[in-house]
């Protein structure tokens, strides 16, 4: 097994540290200072364009969208080096959840769709949401939706409560997951349907407050109310009651894309941790390092980072060679296990920088806040280790576990 880079991509990587370390890194102050992503948005906007320039734009996508063209396998690589800061992926247009809505209008798109909603993504001149979870309802059981979209005529007329609706504060529009078949099986019931925030009756109630912070334009949550909101029936995206398989087959890459994410946040935080340990004295020529407890973190944390890589460019490589069911386990894995070790990294580095490491002078404590969340969206880590211990003890002649 080669487990080295091929040189398109060492070449690539290269070009994207340099991008990264010149325009993205800078702006983190700017952001924290200002306390506000529109207020750094004109910083960010000519930063994207430093991207578009050197060719590194949108890497995900297809070349005849403006984009690298690059494989899964590819852009996850690309993604661990924009997910060493907050502002990477936002910078080379590969964010959530545009990155995820793109790809979906890319297979199930309307050419009039692909026209209106694709293209200004793609260019990066708008942005969208996904609105799917609501309050009063599990996501964990994401058949059961309140939120109904009801045909009236050529429209449909949509009524609904959402909630973390992420960056929908600024988005042009949003995916909304309604039920258009209240009669049909479960996992046939919901559509995804194309909702302009501007229509009538769409109403952001609110940035939800995330452990202290409301955020702001991309960088926020938004509480959303569809009050009989009525959008043409040519907005519905693939065919009525495709929503469930539309989500799943958004979520597979879409987990590739947030485990290799983490995996940037791992080395950032290492680097900062192993970078504390070798200045920080703690007497006259004493190093924090020379403990051996901090020690142990290191080497712990590099075996989690290490096998958590691997765990992950191999989930990828099954989707790419064997499809989204064969990887169906591997994706289930990842996306507990690299959230765990997101979060014992991240918490280790803090450790040591002691109370520097609660201040927002270092990125660690933003990491921390904003991506607790990640043992939560994208399937709880109890739902992926149910699915993946009921897997394995069919394997054993268990049924229904
Ligand atoms: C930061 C953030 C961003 C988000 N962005 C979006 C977005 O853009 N669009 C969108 O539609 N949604 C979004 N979500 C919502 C997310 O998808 C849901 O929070 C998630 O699906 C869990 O649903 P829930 O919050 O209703 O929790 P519930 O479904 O009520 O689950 C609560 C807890 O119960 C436990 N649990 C659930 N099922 C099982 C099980 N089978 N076995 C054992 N324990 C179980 C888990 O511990 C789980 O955390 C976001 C959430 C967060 C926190």
């Amino acid at each position: 097994m080669d487990f080295s880079l091929p040189a398109k991509m060492k070449s690539i990587v290269a070009s994207i540290r340099e991008l990264m370390a010149s325009e993205v890194l800078p702006l983190e102050r700017e952001l924290a200072e200002r306390g506000s992503f529109t207020a750094t948005l004109p910083s960010l906007e000519a930063a994207r364009a430093k991207v578009r320039e050197r060719g590194l734009w949108a890497p995900q996508l297809p070349k005849e969208w403006g984009g690298m063209g690059l494989s899964l396998t590819e852009h996850a690589r690309v993604s661990e080096e924009l997910g060493q800061s907050p502002l990477g992926h936002f910078v080379f247009n590969c964010q959530a959840p545009d990155a995820g809505n793109m790809e979906i209008l890319i297979q199930y798109g309307s050419d009039e769709q692909k026209r209106d909603f694709l293209g200004p993504l793609a260019r990066g001149a708008i942005r969208s949401c996904f609105s799917m979870t609501e309050p009063d309802l599990p996501g964990s059981n994401p058949t059961w939706l309140a939120t109904r979209a009801v045909t009236d005529g050529e429209d449909y007329v949509i009524k609904g409560h959402k909630w973390f609706t992420s960056s929908a504060d600024g988005a042009r529009f949003a995916v909304v997951m309604a039920v258009t078949n209240p009669d049909a099986p479960p996992h046939l019931r919901a559509s995804q349907i194309l909702v302009p925030l501007a229509t009538p009756g769409m109403k952001l109630v609110r940035n939800i407050p995330v452990m202290g912070h409301t955020g702001d334009g991309w960088a926020s949550h938004a509480e959303v109310l569809y009050e009989n909101c009525r959008v043409p029936r040519a907005n519905l995206l693939g065919p009525e009651g495709a929503g469930f398989v539309i989500a799943q087959e958004r979520l597979g890459p879409g987990r590739i894309h947030h485990c290799m994410r983490w995996i940037g946040i791992c080395e950032r935080a290492f680097d900062l941790l192993c970078r504390r340990a070798a200045t920080r004295q703690m007497a006259p020529g004493k190093l924090l390092g020379t403990k051996q407890i901090i020690q142990e973190w290191i080497a712990e944390s590099r075996a989690g980072i290490d096998a958590a890589r691997l765990m992950v460019l191999h989930a990828a490589w099954t989707i790419e060679t064997a499809g989204l069911h064969a990887a169906r386990e591997s994706v289930s894995l990842i996306k507990f296990f690299v959230a765990d070790v997101m979060g014992k990294v991240l918490d280790r580095a803090i450790q040591a920088h002691g109370a520097l490491g609660v201040t927002d002078d270092t990125p660690l404590a933003y990491f921390y806040r904003f991506e607790r969340a990640a043992r939560i969206y994208d399937g709880a880590d109890e739902v992926h280790k149910v699915a993946v211990a009921k897997r394995i003890l069919k394997r054993y002649g268990v049924e229904g576990a």
